[in-house]
């Protein structure tokens, strides 16, 4: 039988007046602020999204900053949020928004499930927050604390299930505050309705009204069907080390060495898309084996360089569908002279570019300069190794 989900409108408006949490873009309601919230938001927690926020909006303030940004600028900002397609499809709808819609968001629901990237949810977050346009905002969070005040065991990994939910809000949505009713379930879903572990009942303001909680089957609601198991993929991830020496000026100090590290641009297409990484093999290999790696890279080169490798240890990265597992090795490049590093270099160069197909662009870095490239954190257990 359909709940009445009406009954809850006036309690949960009282609670979230008095308790919702005070962030960026509830404070300054922009409709550019709304829109990045969410889509930061989309498997994220609030708390970890506020300073990936406050940094976004200070570089990038507006729709227009955000579709002139460069590209390499733009995934260097998202860095950490993962899911860089997320980001791709905002500068795809900010450019859309530019040419096609006058640099503003469209005030209307179904135009704005016409820009990339935006689905019914957020086109739901933006139309009733900003325009205040009277249509439901489901995720993940409302499904649970809809099934569970319903005291429903659909299976919420089903569209349809959240289908008919968006239908039976929208049938109910108030007039006057849609935006607030649909923040205060997301916001009852995030401090007390949570997803893991026991739900707040004694402090939930529809607890009177919630079936789950009356039948005291909280914890057996919302029904999801298991996810598919992850694939696993073996890894070996390469650090490419050289030090040069620099002349300094100073009097103390006449010259130090700084390190140089090698990162390798991914595919258009496909995981982490576009972004640069550590050069990488498939499958997990012994020092030895990189060692005859490096070997046949040497083939035929007459080089007077030498290499030391050395293990980083293991390390893991856990993506929706794939799971890294990875073995990291430094490679140290120790050459006599200046000359032959270049030599070096390029043949390391030309090597990765022969050997993957995928890969067109390989540059050689100081660890300063990492920070104007977006390294993915599949990256962070070799992070730590790139020093200044
Ligand atoms: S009473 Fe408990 S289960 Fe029901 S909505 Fe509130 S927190 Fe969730």
């Amino acid at each position: 039988m359909q709940y009445d989900y009406s009954n809850i409108i006036e309690y949960l408006l009282h609670w979230f007046d008095y308790n919702a949490r005070i962030l960026r873009w509830r404070l300054e309601p922009k409709a550019y602020y709304i829109w990045i919230s969410e889509i930061m938001l989309q498997q994220t927690r609030v708390e970890a999204v506020k300073g990936y926020f406050d940094r976004f909006v200070e570089e990038l303030p507006d729709i227009k900053a955000l579709a002139e940004c460069e590209e390499e600028k733009l995934l260097k900002l998202w860095e950490g949020l993962g899911y860089y397609n997320r980001v791709r499809n905002l500068q795809k709808a900010a450019k859309i928004i530019m040419s096609d819609y006058q640099g503003r968001l469209p005030n209307s629901y179904e135009e704005l499930l016409k820009l990339p990237g935006i689905g019914s949810y957020t086109a739901g977050a933006i139309a009733s927050n900003v325009y205040k346009i009277p249509v439901p905002s489901v995720d993940g969070n409302v499904l649970r604390v809809a099934k569970r005040i319903a005291g429903s065991f659909d299976d919420i990994t089903k569209a349809s299930v959240k289908k008919q939910l968006e239908n039976d809000l929208r049938e109910i949505m108030p007039k006057d505050r849609p935006g607030d009713f649909n923040q205060s379930l997301m916001e009852l879903g995030a401090v007390i309705c949570i997803p893991n572990g026991k739900p707040l009942c004694e402090q939930c303001p529809v607890s009177h009204l919630c079936k789950a909680h009356q039948q005291g089957i909280e914890m057996k609601i919302p029904v999801k069907t298991p996810k598919k198991s992850r694939k696993i993929e073996h890894k070996t991830i390469l650090l490419f080390e050289y030090e040069e020496r620099e002349e300094l000026t100073n009097k103390k100090q006449t010259h130090r060495m700084l390190s140089y590290y090698l990162i390798q641009k991914r595919n258009k297409k496909g995981l982490l898309a576009g972004l640069w990484q550590l050069p990488s093999l498939e499958g997990k290999k012994t020092a030895l084996e990189i060692e005859e790696y490096i070997s046949k890279m040497m083939q035929e080169q007459q080089l007077d360089f030498g290499i030391l490798v050395e293990p980083l240890g293991e390390g893991k990265h856990i993506f929706s569908h794939i799971e890294w597992h990875m073995k990291g090795y430094r490679i140290k490049l120790t050459s006599k002279d200046d000359s032959s590093i270049v030599e070096i270099k390029d043949m390391i160069n030309q090597f990765l570019l022969a050997e993957n197909q995928e890969s067109k662009e390989v540059k050689w870095i100081h660890a300063k300069e990492l920070e104007d490239y977006a390294l993915p954190s599949a990256f962070d257990t070799y992070r730590g190794y790139l020093m200044e």
